[in-house]
């Protein structure tokens, strides 16, 4: 039985895509828009993972090795480290660590089931996310929720398996949105690292390059970091692009397609 039905399979084989055909004891019958990833019914629940794990050597070719630590040289590091949920949330609403902190309305946490089995690590609040203090909300958030819902998955209530945890890598927006400075991508580390210690993920998907940037310290464009699964903290990372970009690049909806099956992919192997 394929978790795709035959017009979706039809539709990902026309456009060049790897359709992933695992036994699941449920399909995911929502018809997929892969252009427009509008699913337009919620989808089922999605199949449990399975008992027999596929070899993950078989679909993912190659693993990057996992980073080196940063240095802690005041200790901050280490006492955010020792945060449970309530103390980071504290911390965070608080926080003064580098001038971010001066311009943002709010800062934005992180949403979703706190035990899920899929995180998703995003990179600076736009200026929805900083008036509401959620991540990915408005048209780019709109297209996340569809893409996770082609997967059987959501940011609301739920078992783990169907749930997804998303933070941002930094908790304040810049200003005009310009690009994050190293400092503050640096200052703000600590807090996302200590959020995927308590979540625990099962998988990661990193959306954006300064995600990428702060999870796998790699500088490297997205295209080329995509197609594989990487590593942080053991815990298996697949790249992706950043919804917001989607929006202005529509032929890349259908790699962030892919990218998401290889997640897909990578938990199934667990
Ligand atoms: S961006 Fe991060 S480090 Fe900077 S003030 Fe906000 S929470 Fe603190």
């Amino acid at each position: 039985m394929s978790l795709w039905d035959a017009r979706q399979t039809a539709m990902l084989k026309a456009m060049g895509l790897r359709v992933w055909a695992p036994s699941p004891p449920a399909p995911l019958d929502a018809e997929i828009d892969v252009a427009t990833m509008q699913a337009p019914e919620p989808a089922p629940q999605p199949a449990p993972r399975r008992a027999a794990p596929v070899s993950v050597a078989e679909v993912l070719p190659q693993v990057a090795p996992q980073p080196a630590p940063r240095e802690d040289a005041d200790g901050r590091s280490a006492t955010i480290a020792a945060m449970d949920w309530p103390a980071l949330r504290e911390s965070v609403a608080a926080c003064r660590a580098c001038g971010l902190c001066e311009s943002r309305k709010n800062t934005v946490f992180g949403v979703g089931n706190e035990q899920a089995h899929w995180m998703i690590v995003g990179e600076a609040p736009g200026e929805n996310e900083d008036l509401q203090g959620e991540p990915f909300v408005g048209q780019a958030g709109k297209l996340l929720d569809n893409m996770l819902l082609a997967l059987g998955l959501s940011r609301g209530e739920g078992p783990p398996e169907q749930q997804v945890y998303i933070a941002n890598t930094l908790k304040c927006r810049p200003p005009r949105n310009r690009n994050p400075e190293p400092d503050e991508l640096a200052r703000c580390e600590p807090y996302l690292d200590r959020q995927i210690a308590l979540v625990k993920p099962r998988v990661i998907l990193a959306m954006g390059r300064f995600a990428v940037q702060s999870l796998l310290r790699s500088s490297e464009p997205i295209g080329r970091l995509r197609g594989r699964v990487h590593q942080y903290q053991g815990v298996p990372l697949v790249v992706t692009y950043h919804p917001a970009y989607l929006l202005r690049n529509l032929p890349d909806k259908a790699r962030a397609w892919e990218d998401l099956c290889l997640a897909r992919e990578a938990m199934a192997s667990r």
